[in-house]
């Protein structure tokens, strides 16, 4: 069994006890009251259960000596508190921190196995920031941010996540469109014998009358075919008034695609 799983059966076993035996009174004034203070106490629990399994991770009596990225070897030197931001909120724990005599670099294993950028935002607080930052302005992000999920961060560092997010996706699309331009990839993919699945799209604009006047919308649609021509269709609309697909559907198995041509 694994860790949160184990936590999570001893805690929800020992709740009634927990419940029965409270001193107070139990009567709560309305359900919004209940929610809300259900929602802050998980957040805060949350946290403790990170910063504990963030400081078990850490063996009691750290090895003298670990390697550097110098490839000679660092010592150790003590424990230090780190912090990271997470989606509960500031964890600060504590681990092992080594200094190499060589190169003179110090490092934290624990940061570098887990993946840990000290006092930065965890990886997945950046995906979630960014998520949010690129639908609306970051101060209002950050407003949101704090009401759906109790996370405080600034609408700098929503900025900052979305360019984070931002550059990794240019790089992705950068190293595929090299790597896309590549002869030797080209011959290699004309020589695979499992040829991927082609993803076939169409788009195009038309003029439709709303409530304020003529809007300029676009409609597309993405497919594949199967084995025997038959589309799996995957279908989006867009309407640029929206700002987001009007509508989505996905799944058409069984409908026989016939190629059209656009006619001018
Ligand atoms: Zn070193």
């Amino acid at each position: 069994m694994d860790f949160i799983t184990y936590l999570q059966e001893r805690l929800l076993r020992e709740l009634p006890e927990v419940v029965k035996a409270y001193p107070g009174d139990l009567d709560a004034e309305d359900l919004s009251g209940m929610e809300t203070a259900v929602r802050q106490m998980v957040h805060e629990l949350g946290n403790a259960v990170l910063q504990a399994w963030l400081e078990a991770q850490d063996e009691p009596y750290p090895a003298d000596t670990q390697p550097c990225a110098c490839g000679e070897v660092a010592n150790y030197v003590r424990k230090r508190r780190g912090m990271t931001l997470t989606l509960h909120g500031r964890v600060y724990y504590r681990r092992a921190y080594y200094v190499c005599p060589h190169c003179g670099g110090g490092h934290y294993p624990l940061d570098a196995r887990l993946g840990i950028t000290p006092g930065q935002m965890s990886a997945a607080v950046v995906k979630l920031a960014a998520l949010v930052g690129v639908q609306d302005a970051f101060g209002t992000s950050s407003d949101l941010l704090a009401q759906t999920t109790l996370l405080d961060l600034s609408p700098n560092s929503i900025r900052k996540a979305c360019q984070q997010v931002g550059e990794a996706v240019m790089a992705t699309e950068a190293a595929q469109l090299a790597h896309s331009q590549d002869l030797e990839a080209q011959q290699a993919h004309k020589r695979a014998t499992d040829k991927p699945k082609r993803l076939y799209g169409s788009v195009d604009g038309f003029l439709a009358p709303f409530a304020d006047g003529w809007h300029e919308m676009k409609a597309g649609v993405w497919w594949t075919l199967d084995a025997h021509a038959r589309c799996a269709c995957a279908g989006i609309t867009w309407t640029p008034p929206m700002r987001k697909p009007s509508r989505t559907w996905c799944g058409r198995p069984g409908l026989r695609c016939t190629p059209t041509r656009r006619k001018n």
